[in-house]
């Protein structure tokens, strides 16, 4: 059910802040397990950073290019197997850069034998690699470093270093001397058994979830923002949104960490000790995008899924998230291919770069079509 902050009952079992993909998922899983449930989005859609827009006859997934197969396993669990099934794997990842140019369907057996046959790594190298990745956990060892992963299994093999680094330290901020702990998790997930995306884009997926959120009976308020998170005795009891205080059980945020800690409940309602932990995470890092759309008619050539780019000629952790980015990546959406219905050709060039290294520039570079 939608409502805005007149139609809005008095009190529901849980409020969830935020209807990202997170906010979302939690409260179609209250509302599925019997509670009264409100969502409150701030802005006039759906889906968070999992958005998409239209130019004219085009339109552009801004988010969700590229995800882990793990993806078809939450959407089974937590939505329907219908979005599950429309979980489709991009087999033709491609890397084109001043050491290498070669393509890969992003899985184990297929890093393996490219290791072996470009790189000369054997195979039970190779395999001991993945294996150790795999295994790392959050309570072994944090001292292990990402360079010390790399110095184990291979080396002084710069060009390996950046087939297995680049993309995660590019999407993720990774560094060699960040924990190897944060890199195998990345990398595990995306590189070892495929790179998914959706059919039916993002405008389908978010009028599938929408549906569901109604389905299960939750209550739905876009341009509704938490203000502030309420408290009695120490607990939660419910949300201010736009200057109206609603009770509530429980409250779930899904915005941001730090606003959610420091402005929505206040330092006053959080321990020291996580407040200074809240205080110490660095957010992620900025993206650039291009959106590139091409007339009627034009069909492109075999350019690959995704396109990974960089201009540096050998891989520097540092400089891949510098400002402006030697990476890139490029999502090619063919006709008909992720959105079969739709004719046109569209490709997201995204870079990304540490916020603080160009936070004078625009977010958002320009669009084209
Ligand atoms: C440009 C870009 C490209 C990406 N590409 C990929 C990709 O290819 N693959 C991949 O796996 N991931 C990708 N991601 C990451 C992925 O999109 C995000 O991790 C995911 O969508 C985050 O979901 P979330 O629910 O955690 O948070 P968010 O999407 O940030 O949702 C938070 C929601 O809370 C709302 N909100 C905040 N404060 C309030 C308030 N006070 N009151 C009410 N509402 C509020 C916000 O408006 C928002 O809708 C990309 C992200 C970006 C930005």
């Amino acid at each position: 059910m939608s409502a805005n902050t007149n139609t809005l009952t008095d009190s529901y079992d849980v409020v969830v802040i935020g209807a990202g993909l997170g906010g979302m998922t939690a409260a179609n899983r209250l509302a599925t397990s019997g509670h009264n449930v409100l969502l409150l989005e701030k802005h006039n859609m759906l889906g968070g950073y999992a958005t998409y827009f239209r130019r004219g006859p085009h339109i552009f997934d801004v988010a969700l290019h590229a995800f882990p197969v793990g993806m078809a396993k939450t959407f089974r669990k937590y939505w329907s197997a219908d979005i599950a099934s429309r979980v489709v794997q991009l087999k033709r990842i491609r890397f084109e850069n001043p050491q290498f140019s070669l393509r890969s369907t992003f899985e184990a057996e297929d890093f393996l034998r490219i290791l072996a046959e470009r790189f000369g790594v054997p195979r039970e190298t190779g395999e001991a690699f993945f294996r150790q990745c795999r295994s790392l956990n959050f309570y072994d060892d944090r001292h292990l470093l990402v360079r010390d992963l790399f110095d184990k299994f291979f080396p002084d093999n710069r060009p390996v270093r950046r087939l297995l680094l680049e993309t995660v330290a590019y999407a993720t901020g990774v560094h060699l001397d960040d924990p190897a702990l944060c890199y195998g998790i990345v990398f595990s997930n995306f590189m070892q058994k495929g790179t998914y995306s959706l059919l039916g884009g993002t405008d389908r997926l978010l009028v599938d979830l929408r549906r569901e959120l109604e389905k299960n009976g939750v209550t739905i308020a876009l341009r509704t923002a938490a203000e502030k998170i309420l408290f009695r005795d120490g607990r939660a009891a419910g949300v201010r949104a736009n200057g109206r205080d609603i009770a509530a059980r429980a409250v779930v945020s899904n915005a941001n960490l730090k606003e959610t800690a420091f402005r929505l409940a206040g330092e006053e309602h959080i321990p020291a000790g996580l407040a200074q932990d809240i205080r110490d995470v660095s957010l992620s890092l900025s993206v650039a995008q291009v959106y590139i759309g091409f007339k009627a008619g034009t069909e492109l050539p075999d350019l690959g899924d995704i396109l990974f780019t960089s201009s540096e000629p050998d891989f520097d952790d540092r400089a891949s998230t510098a400002f402006p980015p030697p990476s890139r990546s490029y999502s090619i959406y063919y006709p008909r291919h992720l959105r079969p219905d739709h004719d046109r050709a569209e490709i997201v060039a995204s870079a990304r770069s540490r916020q603080a290294e160009h936070r004078k520039q625009p977010s958002v570079l320009g669009a084209a079509t």
